[in-house]
């Protein structure tokens, strides 16, 4: 796709969206917020509706999997322990071999002469370590078991690439002063003073006032100490929103476990808002600084996460096609072993193909045991399972305690929506009574997932007709389904209007309606309409949508 049509085509939804009332710009009247937007009445049903059937496809219809709705403020110990709370006024770096992220003014500082060993977990991590420095920074370091080696400190900013027979650096790389806490790795991300977390504070302590007479009580302190002196204050009752929903089904595991006697493979589940002040936003609601998120945290035994992974992989994927019009758009990436964070060994994104390219949709990572083990650090809770019918292997007794590993499909539900907007959009050209042709916008959604099911339309608004239609919209709604009375201009702009909100069926109340009973249905997609006794509408709507 050219580089104008992609514009065109985000160009047409961003315009459609608003127009029918998908999504609109957050306070638009005070001239938008930037990466905010509001759900407008369309957009609402639309994205309940993709998130109802995520939730009924992964709880509801699975016995294995059960469900939670956290609260958005969490502790603000979970995210010391998951790693998100690094440092707000710290100078934060990433490690760019391991993805390991710190604070640079807590790493190990070495002096002058050192050697730099990366030290990896085990012999596999170290071979691929070794392979992403090579691709990367083009020097092969040696292995020595589970160490790297041949890194050594040459000046203040500088570190050099010996072999054993060397006296002089092959290679030099700029030195940043300190290396990273876990792995020793020089290879490293410029700081950076920045935290996604949004920050806010909780309970009746009035920090403005701390602050006040904390900058007033300290004489000659420098720019950093009165920000380390700010910092420490509002530590004390800082708060913050969650940038992700999967924290809490960690540090709920064992209260949801043991409540519901949930035994090996399980999964906890949740959807719901997130927050990430993001520094690129992009692509209208592709990345946005408030939305939604679908996780599954799913609890395997040591070992078999490559079968769970796999069986994740495909049955995420399944999903997102099953409510499409074009499967083919959709692919999986596995992620190369340089992409993979520390914690995880394996990892597939579900990416679309969007108006620029594929990119990202989903992840389903398999993340080992890497975030109970952290949160049984930090709380000094047991987050465990005791499974009795298997045998401990290093022991070999009955009875075999272990830390689950987890494998985490993780969907953006707005990300989502902007999927089968993309998805749905079609232009077509459509004959006129008259030979001549006109064209149409209309909005493929998956009868599932439309916001509205079907709009009863009584052909004039007068003869009784609108009384007939009204009936037969609260039989609508006694059965459970969104159906919308709908009078307002000529029949024809009306089937258009709905074309473009993607309802499925509308249904025409006539004049013929009065002598016989019977009214038309018409199909959004082929536009054919069939003749039927309007006695029969509600059971004939409700079993194409559940055949569809
Ligand atoms: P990306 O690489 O696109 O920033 P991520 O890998 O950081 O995403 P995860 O933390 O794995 O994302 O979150 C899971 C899913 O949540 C993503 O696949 C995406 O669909 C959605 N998501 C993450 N960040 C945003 C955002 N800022 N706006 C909208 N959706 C998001």
């Amino acid at each position: 796709m050219s580089e104008n049509q992609q514009h065109t085509l985000m160009d047409k939804i961003i315009s459609l969206s608003k127009q029918r009332g998908f999504i609109f710009q957050s306070s638009e009247i005070y001239g938008g917020l930037k990466s905010a937007y509001d759900y407008g009445p369309l957009g609402v049903e639309l994205k309940r509706n993709i998130m109802n059937e995520w939730w009924r496809s992964m709880v509801h219809e699975r016995e294995n999997i059960i469900g939670i709705d956290a609260s958005i403020i969490m502790h603000s110990k979970v995210w010391h322990a998951s790693g998100h709370l690094a440092g707000f006024s710290d100078p934060l770096v990433d490690c760019l071999i391991s993805k390991e992220r710190f604070r640079a003014d807590k790493a190990p500082q070495p002096k002058l002469g050192d050697e730099l060993p990366i030290l990896c977990m085990d012999k596999g991590q170290a071979k691929s370590f070794q392979e992403i420095i090579k691709k990367r920074f083009n020097v092969e370091l040696k292995r020595n078991g589970k160490k790297l080696e041949g890194l050594k400190v040459i000046s203040n900013d500088s570190f050099g690439f010996f072999t054993d027979d060397s006296n002089t650096p092959l290679e030099t790389f700029q030195f940043k002063g300190y290396v990273s806490p876990t792995f020793g790795s020089p290879f490293l991300s410029e700081e950076r003073q920045f935290n996604l977390m949004f920050r806010s504070q909780i309970g009746p302590v009035d920090v403005l006032n701390e602050i006040s007479s904390f900058i007033n009580k300290s004489e000659k302190i420098n720019e950093k100490e009165i920000r380390s002196g700010i910092d420490e204050i509002i530590k004390k009752s800082a708060v913050y929103l969650r940038p992700e929903t999967a924290q809490a089904m960690f540090v709920q595991f064992q209260n949801c476990q043991q409540s519901m006697s949930m035994k090996i493979p399980f999964g906890i589940a949740q959807m719901g808002k997130s927050f990430r002040n993001e520094i690129t936003v992009e692509h209208f609601i592709f990345r946005s600084c408030e939305f939604e998120q679908m996780e599954m945290e799913f609890f395997v035994e040591p070992g078999t996460q490559k079968k769970w992974l796999e069986y994740w992989r495909d049955a995420r994927m399944n999903w997102w096609q099953s409510l499409a019009n074009n499967p083919n758009k959709f692919r999986y990436r596995p992620h190369e072993k340089d992409e993979l964070a520390h914690y995880a060994d394996a990892c597939y994104d579900i990416e679309y193909e969007y108006p620029w390219g594929y990119d990202e949709l989903e992840g389903v990572a398999s993340r080992t045991d890497y975030d109970l083990k952290k949160h049984e650090e930090h709380s000094g809770s047991k987050l465990s399972y005791f499974d009795q019918q298997k045998q401990d292997p290093e022991t070999g007794k009955n009875g075999w305690r272990y830390t689950p590993y987890v494998i985490e499909p993780a969907a953006g539900a707005t990300r989502g929506l902007l999927v089968y907007l993309l998805d749905a959009y079609h232009e077509e050209k459509i004959p006129n009574s008259d030979g001549s042709e006109s064209s149409r916008v209309v909005m493929k959604f998956h009868p599932k997932i439309a916001p509205i099911k079907t709009a009863v339309l009584p052909l004039v608004k007068k003869e009784g007709l609108p009384e007939i239609a009204r009936d037969i919209v609260s039989k609508f709604f006694k059965a459970g389904i969104n159906a919308r009375y709908d009078e307002q201009h000529s029949i024809g702009k009306r089937y258009r209007r709905h074309d473009e909100a993607g309802t499925p069926y509308c249904i025409t109340i006539d004049g013929q309606t009065k002598e016989d009973g019977t009214v038309t249905i018409r199909d959004r997609d082929s536009m054919k309409q069939e003749r039927m006794n309007a006695e029969n509408v509600v059971d004939i709507i409700q079993k194409k949508l559940s055949l569809s």
